[in-house]
């Protein structure tokens, strides 16, 4: 993690970019910063309200979007729900609980995170994502909730 303040590191990461900093893309990387749950960008947008009262569900993808595009942000996409957004950029994969629905960074090994490939097979990235229960959750309810693999 860096000392430096968290604006900073947007201008300079949004310049790098060739964008702007806006008041609604410190707004919107704030509150991903703020809160450690991988919300959603609609989640986003209703908490982005609250100080924003204009702002508009596109802008919300847009500020999204070049955040992403930075590197200060990553989409989580977990089969056909709506993705989500995280803003710890080290290596990790994603913990899925079935049972309460929460999401949790699990730190990993990056080497952990490429299987061996077949000769000529380059991996640039790679992601891992678990499901199962986590510590609040009764393991055996979820299991019995999972239908198929
Ligand atoms: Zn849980
Ligand atoms: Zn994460």
């Amino acid at each position: 993690m860096t000392t430096m303040p968290s604006s900073t590191r947007l201008n300079e990461r949004l310049a790098t970019n060739g964008l702007r900093s806006t008041a609604q893309r410190e707004q919107v990387y704030g509150l991903l910063l703020a809160g450690e749950d991988h919300p959603t960008a609609e989640e986003v947008f209703m908490r982005a309200k609250r100080e924003l009262p204009e702002i508009s569900m596109a802008t919300v993808y847009n500020c999204l979007d070049a955040l992403v595009k930075c590197g200060l942000l990553r989409q989580v996409n977990l089969d056909r729900s709506a993705s989500r957004y995280c803003p710890n950029m080290a290596a990790h994969s994603h913990f899925f609980c079935e049972h309460c629905g929460r999401f949790f960074d699990i730190a990993i090994d990056p080497k952990q995170l490429t299987p061996s490939l077949p000769e000529g097979f380059h991996a640039w990235h790679s992601e891992v994502s678990i499901r199962g229960s986590c510590p609040d959750c009764p393991p055996e309810s979820a299991r019995n909730n999972h239908s198929s693999s």
